[in-house]
């Protein structure tokens, strides 16, 4: 029997609903594929806050350190984060903080668009084509984001009319790094992605004017090499993401820098019809004793406070983020599919939470929380 311990961060707002109904499905894999989960709940967020006086109790970050992964569900509420100094605030001082500490330089965002849900699509049906099944591999901690120098300084030009002939105006200066290692495992781990999904990886970059882009495209072409049943691509960012509109489903995962990632992973984002159908998985390197790879999964979208409490939420994202889980830390594909396929199942049959709801949709299937939360475990096979 395989074991593995979770920190469960369920936050604030919608996190403990969601939550909830992913713990559920988790449990009902135990016994159909021989596996034991060990739950520790910790606070975070506001819920930390009120319970330990910080968005991240140093309890909690224990948990977090003896995990073999973070389930986290959201923190933030609108109203309560304007009152902290901005390090404080719940979104930074935990979720951004355990990144940090984590190392979690791989985020990964699959964006599907389910059978039934075309009506929530921004796009056309002749535009979504056979389908959109995108997962954007974004490197997380170099790039445009964290190169240094990094500041806002003032900058002195000649100007004749100027008094003392000069005129003084501020500049700002971000820079944009990246080393080979860094290239070299994010396109490791993107290569890895797409052997388990269509084995297309179309690596994003803009080559044509970067020194970042000619090193990234060398480098990923170069590892490309070890993974010669994957096809590789080049792609310019502009073009990329003029693509993701015009022919979403030419793409199987798209892999970017930081920045670029940050701005198409949104993009491919809105495809998808709702937040509340949007995992995420942000990665750190595996353990050489238990071969695990540490990762952080949470669904994209926020605590949403306008529906919390009331049974509302789409637990879609935060079940498909449990199984990421699955898949990227415990390599425990199969249950992983098997939870995919009892969403596609439960959502072919027609069951809908408001936020991917149509007129068309039969009245007794528009449900809750909860209840897709049941769905789901009564489609698993
Ligand atoms: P939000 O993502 O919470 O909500 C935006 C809209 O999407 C709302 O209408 C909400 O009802 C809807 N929505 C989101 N998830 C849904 C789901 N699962 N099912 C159905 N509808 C869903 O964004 P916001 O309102 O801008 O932010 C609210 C709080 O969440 C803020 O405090 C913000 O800082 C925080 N936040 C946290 C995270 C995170 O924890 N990773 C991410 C984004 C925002």
């Amino acid at each position: 029997m395989k074991k593995y311990r979770v920190a469960v961060l369920a936050g604030d707002g919608i996190g403990p609903e969601v939550m909830r109904e992913a713990l559920k499905v988790l449990r009902a894999l135990e016994s159909r594929f021989g596996m034991e989960f060990e739950f520790r709940q910790a606070a975070v967020g506001w819920a930390g806050i009120d319970a330990a006086g910080k968005a991240l109790p140093e309890e909690t970050l224990a948990e977090c350190d003896a995990a073999d992964a973070v389930l986290f569900g959201s923190v933030g509420l609108p109203g309560r984060d304007a009152t902290l100094p901005k390090d404080e605030r719940p979104e930074r001082a935990a979720l951004l903080y355990l990144r940090k500490h984590f190392e979690l330089f791989a985020n990964l965002r699959p964006v599907r668009l389910y059978p039934g849900l075309n009506h929530a699509c921004p796009l056309k049906d002749s535009r979504i084509g056979s389908g959109i099944d995108i997962m954007v591999v974004r490197e997380l901690t170099g790039g445009l984001y964290f190169g240094r120098p990094k500041k806002t300084e003032e900058y002195v030009v000649v100007d004749e009319e100027g008094p003392g002939g000069k005129r003084v105006l501020l500049r700002a200066i971000d820079t944009m790094v990246i080393t080979t290692e860094e290239i070299e495992r994010i396109a490791h781990v993107s290569f890895e992605a797409a052997r388990l999904r269509r084995k297309k990886l179309t690596s994003v970059d803009k080559a044509n004017v970067l020194e970042n882009g000619v090193l990234w495209r060398d480098v990923v072409t170069e590892v490309g090499k070890s993974y010669p049943d994957v096809e590789l691509e080049h792609v310019f960012v502009d073009n990329a993401s003029m693509q993701l509109i015009l022919n979403p489903s030419q793409y199987d995962v798209l892999l970017c820098e930081n920045m670029f990632g940050d701005i198409l992973s949104d993009e491919a984002a809105a495809l998808a019809g709702s937040l509340g159908m949007l995992p995420s998985a942000s990665l750190g390197e595996t353990s050489e004793e238990s071969g695990i790879r540490f990762g952080l999964y949470e669904p994209a979208g926020g605590s949403a406070p306008d529906i919390a409490g009331k049974n509302l939420a789409n637990p879609i994202a935060q079940i498909l983020s449990a199984a990421l889980m699955l898949r990227y830390s415990f390599g425990e594909e199969a249950a992983a599919r098997a939870v995919e396929l009892a969403v596609e199942k439960v959502l072919t049959q027609g069951w809908r939470t408001g936020d991917i709801a149509s007129a068309s949709d039969e009245p007794a299937k528009r449900v809750g929380t909860s209840q897709i939360g049941d769905a789901i475990i009564a489609s698993l096979d």
